[in-house]
């Protein structure tokens, strides 16, 4: 198993996404730096996004939204709901394993999750396939 995996723990979001595997990221040109970045190439969608700019979630101590009493507020469970029908992925599966893991393993098991078998690039989570070999994801 190739684990030279590029996901490290400051591309994982505070709604639980793994920045390392979206588009914005992935792409060649304007690369965004993940929600935790602040330069200019951050999507508009992200950088109006209400997660990333919660004042709940930014003065916590891990930093995720699980450890809100509000968690899971409705955002993240609309934001969760668009990701799990178009593009099979959760987010509060992704807090829930962080929580219960530790952001460690997590970072781990995402990296095994979205490294292609064929290339050990990353499956991109939008597109549903490897961006250095175009293999589809399963
Ligand atoms: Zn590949």
């Amino acid at each position: 198993m190739n684990t030279k995996s590029c996901i490290s723990s400051s591309l994982i979001a505070p709604c639980g996404m793994n920045c390392g595997i979206c588009m914005a990221y992935l792409r060649e040109k304007k690369k965004c730096p993940g929600c935790n970045g602040s330069n200019g190439n951050i999507p508009v969608y992200c950088v109006k996004c209400r997660i990333r700019n919660c004042e709940i979630v930014k003065n916590n101590q891990s930093g995720f939204c699980f450890e809100c009493e509000k968690y899971p507020c409705l955002r993240l469970k609309q934001l969760d709901k668009r990701y799990k029908t178009k593009y099979g992925m959760s987010m509060i599966e992704n807090l829930e394993n962080i929580k219960n893991l530790g952001l460690k393993k997590f970072i781990i098991e995402e990296g095994i999750r979205w490294t292609c078998s064929k290339c050990g690039g990353i499956i991109c989570v939008h597109r549903g396939f490897c961006y250095q070999c175009g293999k589809k994801n399963k």
